[in-house]
């Protein structure tokens, strides 16, 4: 339903947080936190922030990317909650959206060995990218977003990793440009108070953001896309 990522010198978990209270009024059901500090950190539920979220702030780490889910595949519960993560829980996935194919790809991934903990379509993707990582999270995601088909808005993290990745397929996704720091969102809405520099990613782009830069792919190869300058008016 709504997805928000934070990389950059300030304490991730309580900014992301702050984000998805920006995205509440969307409605959700579940919600949840990653942050990468020398390893992957996640917690997550059902409920609302605001009622049963205190303890996320104090993950600490200065990446990290947050859910509220509106349940689609699977009951809304702690366990289906975003984010997921792969069987070494090195790697944590936030995503928007449908994976059409998802029940293809789990059963793939079962007779490969991994071993799925939710009934969520969003967990194959976590599975996915620990099966195609040999080191680079980039390459990683860039492969197993080929093999998707349906509608996401992903962020990924990994752990020893200091980028957030970034794709999307059919559902936004806003990258905002900080001083020494990037974030991204669902929609704009969360960015607005940190930053007035917005890039929106299109269909297919997959984008690795580090606290400096954001560098954006299409289709294997680089390309740039417009920072566009963005002003709260009421
Ligand atoms: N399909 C995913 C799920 O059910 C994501 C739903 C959403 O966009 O919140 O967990």
């Amino acid at each position: 339903c709504g997805i928000v990522g934070y990389i950059g010198w300030r304490d991730a978990a309580p900014l992301v947080v702050e984000g998805l209270k920006r995205l509440e009024y969307r409605g959700y059901d579940s919600f949840g936190v990653a942050t990468e500090n020398g390893e992957i950190r996640v917690v997550k539920r059902s409920g609302r922030i605001s009622e049963n979220g205190a303890d996320i702030t104090a993950l600490g780490g200065t990446i990290g990317i947050g859910h509220t889910r509106w349940a689609t595949h699977g009951v809304p519960n702690d366990t289906n909650a975003h984010p997921h993560t792969d069987c070494s829980g090195r790697i944590a996935v936030v995503h928007n959206g449908i994976i059409e194919n998802y029940a293809v790809l789990k059963r793939k991934l079962i007779e490969n060995g991994h071993r799925f903990a939710s009934e969520t379509d969003t967990e194959v993707i976590a599975h996915l990218v620990e099966e195609h990582h040999r080191g680079d999270l980039l390459a990683a995601v860039t492969e197993a977003v080929r093999h998707l088909e349906g509608s996401y808005a992903i962020l990924v993290i990994a752990k020893d990793d200091t980028r957030i990745i970034a794709a999307r397929k059919s559902s936004p996704l806003v990258l905002g440009i900080g001083d020494g720091e990037t974030l991204c969102a669902s929609d704009i809405t969360p960015l607005l108070d940190h930053t007035e520099r917005a890039v929106y990613l299109e269909d297919g782009d997959i984008a690795a953001l580090t606290p400096a830069r954001i560098d954006v792919y299409h289709d294997g190869v680089a390309v740039e896309r417009a920072v566009n300058h963005i002003t709260w008016s009421v």
